[in-house]
């Protein structure tokens, strides 16, 4: 039986092995479905830690492009 895991921007099931991406947050590893999804992770982190409005502009830049940039 394969785990899975959720892609934390857009929810989607994953197998671990099979994610396109994963990255350590805060010792949390987490896994993502397309290099987008990794994008807007990161931004809302860099958002959530700075507050600007540039940062909270480029993750709802990113967040309204969906998810699939395949
Ligand atoms: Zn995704």
């Amino acid at each position: 039986m394969n785990k899975h895991v959720t892609d934390p921007v857009c929810n989607m099931k994953l197998e671990p092995e099979r994610a396109f991406s994963k990255g350590s947050y805060d010792l949390e590893v987490q896994y993502f479905c397309s290099d987008l999804c990794q994008r807007t992770y990161e931004a809302r982190l860099t958002w959530e830690r700075d507050g600007t409005e540039e940062a909270r502009r480029t993750y709802l830049d990113l967040l309204a492009q969906g998810h699939h940039s395949f």
